[in-house]
């Protein structure tokens, strides 16, 4: 299939070519001929990383009418750099449209710069759950009259707690509009939402369901409890070309773990919610930069963000919710490209591994830390 026969118009496909997508992923070969196709609700599930930004931007940007100044088209999504993030494909996307106006709004930036943006046209917004029910109650933002609304990473919105905002929100739309769902997991609070707030959606899945991608090769290192930073300095000087997300459990974990390896040398960024949207916003672009070689970062990072050529995903320590494993993983493996995700435990973790196993439907490779003359030869 290409592009062409998936119904797109010329304008997004000089963009499809400029952004170098040969063929469309098998959820942008099923999702964007009926989105464009029939006004109908959709659930699309797919694994990460498959190209899910397309698959509903497409399609939205070519039933939005540009000669209308009014928002048409609303995404939600979890978290700030991930509203950035789709915003900036959008724009990708759009930039042979004549006066399409995307603006994303989200947290910790100036709530009335983003309100003259939506002033001056926005036919479609891009915004967090929390920031955009702030800017309805304060009439800043009208979606009384959209034909779009997407949820994006929608189990992830309900895991963060937005269910109430997302209700909330939706309460202040058409009942006529479009709803189109991106999840890469079908937890039965998304199958609440798809039955309460959709109408007979028609339903796509692509891959197994909770799987991630099958490009990631998964692997675990065993070691003490007190030897963990020590084993994380091994694995990055056994990798020297690594560009890599750090997973740890907690804020202060993050802030610590990133601390030391900056004293120690190595090329690192914080990147959680204790740090002001500034310093987030300067962290996420010199990593994508690769100005940081080693982003180590709060499960804020471990959904949806895009950077290219991840290399490894560290598990400086597993998530409370193994399910978080595999979006975790899937920063990495992207677009069909290779990666590794690795895990440091403690034996008495080691149970936590089969049972990711049994939810990736993969394998782990038991490693040995490499010794300090490994890396010396
Ligand atoms: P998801 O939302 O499913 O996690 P993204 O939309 O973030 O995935 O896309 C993952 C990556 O794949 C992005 O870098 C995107 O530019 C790229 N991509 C998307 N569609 C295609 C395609 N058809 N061909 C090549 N690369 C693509
Ligand atoms: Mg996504």
């Amino acid at each position: 299939m290409t592009f062409h026969e998936l119904g797109l118009q010329q304008s997004l496909l000089d963009a499809v070519n400029d952004l170098g997508f040969e063929t469309p992923s098998e959820v942008q070969e099923k999702a964007i001929p009926i989105l464009l196709s029939k006004e109908s609700d959709l659930v699309a599930l797919a694994q990460t990383g498959t190209g899910k930004t397309a698959a509903f931007g497409f399609p939205l940007i070519q039933k939005i009418n540009g000669d209308s100044r009014t928002t048409q088209g609303l995404i939600l999504s979890p978290t700030r750099e991930l509203c950035v993030q789709i915003a900036k494909e959008m724009q990708l996307y759009s930039k042979y449209e004549k006066g399409m106006g995307i603006v994303a709004i989200y947290g910790g930036a100036s709530i009335s710069d983003q309100a003259k943006k939506i002033k001056r046209g926005a036919q479609i917004v891009v915004a967090t759950p929390g920031r955009m029910k702030d800017m309805i109650s304060r009439g800043m933002v009208d979606i009384s009259k959209i034909d779009y609304c997407i949820l994006d990473e929608a189990d992830e919105m309900l895991n963060m707690g937005f269910y109430e905002d997302i209700k909330d929100i939706l309460s202040n739309t058409p009942e006529d509009k479009s709803t189109w769902l991106f999840s890469a997991t079908m937890p039965k609070e998304v199958a609440t939402i798809a039955k309460k707030f959709m109408h007979k959606p028609i339903e796509i899945t692509v891959g197994a369901k909770n799987a991630g991608a099958t490009t990631v090769q998964h692997e675990y290192y065993v070691v003490g409890g007190r030897d963990r930073y020590a084993a994380l300095k091994r694995l990055a000087d056994a990798n020297p070309g690594i560009f890599s997300v750090v997973f740890c459990r907690t804020k202060r974990d993050t802030q610590k773990i990133a601390e030391k390896l900056i004293e120690d040398g190595y090329n690192a960024g914080a990147l959680h919610g204790d740090l002001s949207q500034n310093q987030r916003d300067l962290a996420m672009n010199a990593f994508r930069k690769k100005q940081i070689q080693m982003l180590v970062a709060t499960d804020v990072a471990a959904r949806g963000i895009d950077v290219d050529d991840i290399t490894h995903v560290i598990n400086y320590q597993l998530p409370d919710e193994i399910e978080t494993y595999t979006h975790r993983s899937g920063r990495t493996g992207r677009a069909g490209k290779s990666g590794v995700s690795m895990v440091i435990v403690t034996r008495s973790e080691m149970r936590k591994i089969k049972a990711i196993e049994r939810i990736i439907k993969q394998e782990f490779d038991k490693k040995e830390i490499p010794s300090g003359m490994e890396i010396c030869e």
